[in-house]
């Protein structure tokens, strides 16, 4: 029998394996390079500008190496939750993340000091490639942790909120769901919820809630730990509040994201509209089910395999650029994807960039549906973003998290804008559907999980939230967004613990940049529509800029101005044309 092509990816270019012998060594060395770096910045032989040098291009050597390690234990244990010897090893590198971070810390502190920065930046060939990151450094360094404390903080990191959200990982990679008569993993029973048959979407919606129960109570203290430590952490940065310090992370201002949320509550009511719009084409009453959300609405109940999904990509991406088919082609081809749901393995997808090989690690719970598809576009989206960084010092690679979903939300809106304006009046209302249905969880679902965790972390101020607590909180963030859009009876007050976003220690309110990107990504979507294939060379500039401006320079150099509500407006109306016609077609169905 022949093997099937498409199904596991490969990470032996990173590491034959645990034992070997260059795995090994590298993990081990971390430790060292982390003492090194700070020897370095000793040194007061040579000149403070000689040290910046040194300093820097030992940090991008480590940062290679540390490309490497990180991505082969954690692409491992992403598939593999079990794993004993990647999580040993994972143990081994939170630890040698605490040397390396606070040689990284020194370092800003250095830079910080040197009173003729750009001058020594401006002299060297060196440093002039990684101006903006040092320009940061300095801007930022009154939110630097002091010396005297910052190695017992982050030490403790390990055993809080690092600990808590690998806990996060193990509980929801192993829980059980009884599913009718099977047992099923979490993201196999909740894939269920864009199944065609309306009993199984019920019965799997069910099932899943019950399964929480199995869990709550260790999500409820994950949860609370995990934002507790980034109020401290936020305190100890000096920074106002949580968001403030997310804000700072992300290169953005308040005034960029009030601009966002303005413009999104005035569209609310239209989701909501699709919403009941939806739910009576399903035979409800009363709004929406929460089970229905995902349900497939038109003609195309069609699976897609692998092979086919391949296919689409690289014809409909290839109408953009050749050179994204051929990229994507080689994704498939040299076996970059983790394709399907088993057990061990975590639920919905991601993309890992390594750097240094010019590749990225693709790993999806592909089930078959045209959302599975669209999801395989998403993450070559991130992975194209990589390709267009290709060549640049770690230093400016690091995207805020605003403009990390830009190409991954391009790809999406590409895909169906492509399939859209060339198939019949069935596959339409399908398709028309199934981008209102991501939309409403990019814009409606996004903003629920804003509101519910601004409110953990102002009541983590006074108290940890039980469970029942958690559970009111989320339905009362769910009513203000969906509003009567979804039924009142039928919600899912455990969303919490379903969520992975809210569990990643060090990274908070990972949800207004999925908003963000929706947004903006149909923005400069709507620029490459106005500019033709002309624009693929732009939009390479723009996503290989992403590391090295903040948010809104990176925006104004395509003409976009995200402080301005009228932008986001536009981009909103775009959705709101396509709710207008899923109405119409919905009436007369
Ligand atoms: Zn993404």
């Amino acid at each position: 029998m022949m093997e099937n092509k498409y199904d596991r990816w490969d990470l032996s270019y990173l590491y034959k394996g645990f034992d070997d012998e260059q795995f090994r060594s590298d993990l081990a060395s971390l430790k060292e390079e982390a003492k090194k770096a700070i020897t370095i910045l000793e040194d007061s032989s040579v000149s403070r500008a000689v040290r910046i040098e040194r300093a820097v291009t030992h940090s991008e050597r480590v940062s290679a190496k540390v490309d490497r390690l990180a991505n082969f234990i954690q692409c491992t244990l992403s598939v593999d939750a079990q794993n004993e010897a990647a999580n040993a090893a994972m143990d081994q590198l939170m630890v040698a993340f605490t040397d390396l971070e606070l040689s990284s810390s020194a370092l800003a502190r250095f830079v910080a000091e040197t009173d003729d920065l750009e001058q020594v930046i401006t002299a060297s060939d060196v440093l002039r490639p990684v101006s903006f990151a040092l320009l940061e450094m300095k801007q930022q360094s009154m939110h630097l942790i002091p010396p005297e404390i910052e190695p017992w903080i982050l030490e403790m990191q390990l055993s809080g909120g690092e600990a808590f959200s690998q806990l996060r990982d193990k509980l929801d990679s192993t829980l059980v769901v009884d599913y009718r008569d099977e047992k099923l993993p979490l993201a196999g029973v909740r894939g269920k919820a864009y199944d065609p048959d309306p009993a199984v979407r019920k019965d799997a919606y069910e099932a899943e809630i019950a399964s929480y129960a199995k869990m709550e109570l260790p999500m409820s203290y994950c949860l609370n730990s995990i934002k507790m430590e980034a109020r401290t952490l936020a305190k100890a940065k000096k920074y106002d509040s949580v968001l403030d310090m997310t804000l700072a992370d992300s290169r953005m201002d308040r005034e960029t994201l009030d601009a966002l949320w303005t413009a999104i509550r005035e569209y609310l009511p239209h989701f909501r509209r699709y919403l009941k719009a939806k739910a009576r084409m399903l035979g409800h009453k009363n709004g929406l089910p929460f089970y229905d959300l995902f349900a497939p609405v038109g003609s195309i109940a069609k699976k897609y395999t692998v092979e086919e999904a391949r296919e689409i990509l690289i014809r409909e991406m290839g109408k953009f650029s050749p050179d994204m088919a051929a990229f994507i082609g080689n994704a498939f081809d040299e076996n970059w994807i983790d394709f399907y749901p088993r057990e061990g393995k975590t639920g919905g997808a991601f993309c890992a960039g390594v750097h240094y090989a010019d590749r990225s690690l693709v790993m999806t719970n592909f089930q078959g549906s045209f959302s599975d598809v669209s999801t395989l576009a998403h993450e070559l989206g991130h992975g194209w973003h990589n390709r267009c960084m290709a060549g640049l010092p770690y230093m400016m690679t690091e995207e805020p998290m605003p403009l990390a979903e830009t190409a991954s939300i391009f790809n999406e809106t590409m895909l169906s804008w492509q399939v859209l304006s060339s198939c019949g009046p069935e596959e339409r209302l399908y398709l028309l559907e199934n981008g209102l249905m991501e939309a409403t969880q990019t814009v409606v679902d996004i903003y629920s999980r804003f509101l519910f965790e601004q409110e953990v972390i102002d009541t983590r101020a006074d108290h940890a939230m039980s469970v029942d607590e958690l559970k009111a909180a989320m339905l009362r963030a769910q009513d203000a967004s969906y509003g009567d859009g979804l039924d009142p009876e039928v919600r899912h007050p455990y969303m919490w613990a379903c969520k992975s976003h809210y569990y990643w220690s060090g990274y908070n309110f990972y949800n207004f940049p999925y908003a963000f990107g929706l947004l903006f990504g149909k923005g400069v979507f709507a620029r490459y529509l106005e500019k033709g294939p002309a624009f693929a060379e732009d939009y390479c500039r723009l996503l290989r800029s992403c590391g090295s401006a903040s948010v809104a320079d990176v925006a104004a150099s395509v003409g976009i101005d995200v402080r301005d509500p009228a932008f986001w407006r536009s981009s909103l109306e775009v959705i709101r044309k396509d709710i207008d016609e899923f109405c119409e077609l919905a009436e007369n169905n």
